[in-house]
C-alpha cells in the first residue's frame, strides 16, 4: 500500500485530470455546506482537497475530522473556482473521492500557523507542533542547507570528517565540564567535550593533516540569556599552517556562505587587533555595520576641576548622531540604564551638541565650549549629536562604552539584519589575570601558541605576550575563534607552569597530549565556528534557539522530556552516587 503519490506542496495545473493519492495533516476546515474544504498540510506544502455534495456520505465522513487529524486522501486533481495565487498549490484542488483517516489528534494547545496563539512555554513543551509551523520547520531547513554547504566546501578544500569521543576527560575550554560517572569503574567519571580541541590536535599528529567535524560540545556555564550547555561547533584543524593560512581558508567558508545563502560577495575582511577593537569599540566583537566609535578624552580633562574625571585612568565617550533633542527623560533613562548592573556605570556625563553649534551639558559648571570642541572632535561628534561619557579604569569603562554602544545601535536601528560586516581580530593576549584565583588563564586556551617574537616575554612579563590566536566576528558577535598551536613538549610544559598547574597535574591531565608531541608532531592549527549562531545570523536573525530543534531553556532544561531529572536509588547505587541533597 502507498501512502502518497505526491507531497502536499508539488501539484499544479499540469496535473489536472491526474488521479493522486495525498498524505498529511488537517491544517484547517471549511464547511460551506454543498462542499466542505480541508487544507492538508505536510512538510512541502498545503493542498486544498474538496469534499462535494454529490458524494453525501464521504462528505459525512469529512466532517468528522478534526484539526491535526492524519488523513489520506486520493481523488483527482481539477481546477479551482478560487485561485489562490498565493500558494504554489492554488490554482487546483483535489477532488476527494476516497478518505482514510491515518490516526486521530487531541485539539492542539495551540494553532498550527504562521501566528499562533501559543506563548513560548506552551510551545516548548509541545516543540514537535511547534516544529509543524512554518517559521521553525523552515528554520530548521535553513540549518540544514546551511550544515551542508559548509560540508561541501570543506570536502573541496581537502578536510576530512572524523568523529572524536564524547566521554573523554576533562579539555579546558574556560568552563565547566558536564561529567558521566562510571558504572565499571566506581568512583571514576568521564567529563563530555567542551570541544575536541585535544582529539583534533592528535589527529594531526597521527598525519591526517585537515580534519574537520560539524559536533556537539558541551559547556557548564552559568547561564547567559541565548546561550545553550549543548552546542554545535564546525570544528577544524590544520596541519603545517600559519595563521595566515587558516585564515584565508575560513574566510573563504564565510565568503562561500554569504554568497550561496544571499548572494552578496565581500571583499576580503578586515583585521583588527584585540587592543585596536577595544579602543575603537570597547568590545572585541564589533558590529562594524554603523560608525559611533569610542573616542577618549581623558588628556583633555584631567587638569580640571571635576573630580569624577581627573581622579579615573581613562575617561572617554561617543556620540549619538541626532539625538541632541531628546528630553530630560529620555536622558535620565539612559542615564539609569548604564548604572544596570548589567552594565555597571556608577554615571554618565551628557553633552547635547545642539544643531545651532551651541552646547548644553551634564557639567556646564566645569567645562565651557572650548572644552565640548576638542570633546566632539575626539568622538567624532557633529551638530546634533549627543555626547555620552563615561569614566573610570580603561578597560572596565570602554567595555561599558561599547554595550552603551550596541544598545544606541540597537534602538537607533543601525544594526541592519540583512547586512553583513564580518571581520578578523587578531593578536589577542595570551594570558589573562585573574584576579578572584590570583592566576593566570589562557585567554583561548592552554593549548594556543604565544607569538614566535614574544615567547622572550614569558618570563618578564607575561601579561604582555600577544597569542597566534583569532577571532572571526560577524555583526557583533563572535561566531568563530582559534589558533596556531603550540606543538613542542618543552613549551607546552611551560605554558602549564604559567597557568599554575604543577608538573605532576599537568601530567596527569595532559600527558598524552605533550608524550604525542614527542613523536613527531608537526606544527598546526585550527579553528572553531559556532554553528547555533552562523546559521542564525545568516537569516537575519539573533536568537540561537529557534535553529535548533529541540533546545534548552533559559534555566539549562529541556521543558519537553523534562531533564534534567532524579535518577532512582538503584541507579545511583549501580553508579556507586550518593547524594547530599
Ligand atoms: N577549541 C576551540 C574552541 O572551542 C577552537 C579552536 O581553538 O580551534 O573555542
Amino acid at each position: 500500500m502507498k501512502y502518497r503519490t505526491h507531497t502536499c506542496g508539488e501539484l499544479n495545473m499540469h496535473h489536472a485530470g491526474q488521479r493522486v493519492k495525498l498524505s498529511g495533516w488537517v491544517q484547517r476546515i471549511r464547511d460551506l455546506g454543498a462542499v466542505l474544504f480541508v487544507d492538508l498540510r505536510d512538510r512541502y506544502g498545503i493542498t486544498q482537497l474538496a469534499f462535494y455534495e454529490e458524494n453525501k456520505n464521504l462528505l459525512e465522513q469529512a466532517r468528522k475530522l478534526g484539526r491535526e487529524f492524519v488523513i489520506q486522501a486520493e481523488g483527482t486533481v481539477v481546477e479551482r473556482e478560487s485561485k489562490n495565487k498565493k500558494l504554489p498549490t492554488g490554482d487546483i484542488e483535489v477532488k476527494v473521492e476516497k478518505l482514510k483517516v491515518l490516526n486521530t489528534s487531541k485539539i492542539p494547545p495551540f494553532t498550527i500557523e504562521d501566528q499562533t496563539d501559543g506563548g513560548e512555554e506552551i510551545r516548548a513543551v509541545y516543540r514537535y507542533l511547534d516544529i509543524r509551523r512554518n517559521p521553525l520547520k523552515n528554520n530548521l531547513i535553513f540549518r540544514s542547507r546551511v550544515t551542508q554547504a559548509v560540508r561541501n566546501y570543506l570536502a573541496d578544500q581537502g578536510f576530512i570528517d572524523i568523529e572524536t569521543p564524547y566521554l573523554i576527560k576533562s579539555t579546558p575550554e574556560g568552563a565547566r565540564d558536564f561529567v558521566v560517572p562510571s558504572r565499571l569503574h566506581p568512583g571514576q567519571f568521564y567529563a563530555l567535550p567542551q570541544s575536541p580541541q585535544t582529539f583534533k590536535q592528535l589527529l594531526m599528529v597521527a598525519g591526517m593533516d585537515k580534519y574537520m567535524q560539524i559536533v556537539k560540545c558541551f559547556r557548564d556555564e552559568d547561564l547567559r540569556a541565548d546561550r545553550q550547555p549543548e552546542f554545535t561547533q564546525i570544528d577544524c584543524e590544520m596541519s603545517f599552517v600559519e595563521q595566515e593560512d587558516v585564515l584565508r581558508t575560513f574566510e573563504g567558508l564565510l565568503k562561500h556562505l554569504l554568497k550561496e545563502f544571499h548572494d552578496i560577495e565581500t571583499g576580503n575582511f578586515p583585521r583588527m587587533t584585540y587592543e585596536e577593537a577595544l579602543r575603537r569599540y570597547g568590545t572585541d566583537k564589533p558590529d562594524i555595520r554603523f560608525g559611533m566609535e569610542l573616542g577618549e578624552i581623558t588628556d583633555l580633562v584631567k587638569q580640571k576641576d571635576f573630580k569624577v574625571f581627573s581622579a579615573t585612568e581613562y575617561t572617554g565617550g561617543i556620540a549619538v548622531p541626532e539625538a541632541s533633542g531628546y528630553s530630560r527623560k529620555q536622558i535620565d533613562e539612559l542615564v539609569k540604564w548604564v548604572q544596570r548592573p548589567q552594565v555597571g556605570a556608577k554615571g554618565m556625563v551628557w553633552v547635547k551638541y545642539n544643531e545651532d553649534g551651541s552646547f548644553k551639558s551634564s557639567v556646564d559648571k566645569f567645562f565651557d565650549k572650548d572644552d565640548f570642541i576638542l570633546w566632539a572632535e575626539r568622538l567624532h561628534a557633529v551638530p546634533g549629536d549627543l555626547m555620552l561619557i563615561l569614566s573610570g579604569d580603561k578597560e572596565t569603562t570602554q567595555k561599558q562604552l561599547g554595550v552603551l554602544r550596541m544598545e544606541m545601535g540597537e534602538r537607533l536601528n543601525l544594526r541592519k539584519p540583512y547586512e553583513f560586516a564580518p571581520l578578523w581580530i587578531v593578536d589577542f593576549p595570551l594570558l589573562e589575570w585573574d584576579e578572584e584565583t590570583q592566576r593566570y588563564h589562557a585567554m583561548h586556551h592552554p593549548f594556543t601558541s604565544p607569538k614566535p617574537e614574544d615567547i622572550p616575554l614569558l618570563d618578564s612579563a607575561p601579561e604582555k605576550v600577544r597569542a597566534n590566536a583569532y577571532d572571526l566576528v560577524l555583526n557583533g558577535n563572535e561566531i568563530g575563534g582559534g589558533s596556531i598551536r603550540i606543538y613542542d613538549r618543552t613549551l607546552q610544559q611551560k605554558m602549564f607552569k604559567l597557568l599554575g598547574f604543577t608538573d605532576e597535574e599537568a601530567e596527569r591531565q595532559f600527558g598524552f597530549l605533550m608524550k604525542a608531541f614527542e613523536y613527531g608532531a608537526p606544527p598546526h592549527g585550527g579553528i572553531a565556528l559556532g554553528l547555533d549562531r552562523l546559521v542564525a545570523l545568516l537569516a537575519g536573525k539573533e536568537s540561537i534557539r529557534e535553529f535548533i530543534a529541540f533546545p534548552k531553556n533559559n534555566a539549562g532544561r529541556d521543558v519537553m522530556i523534562d531533564a534534567p531529572d532524579y535518577l532512582s536509588e538503584a541507579q545511583l547505587k549501580e553508579l556507586h552516587l550518593k547524594l547530599e541533597v
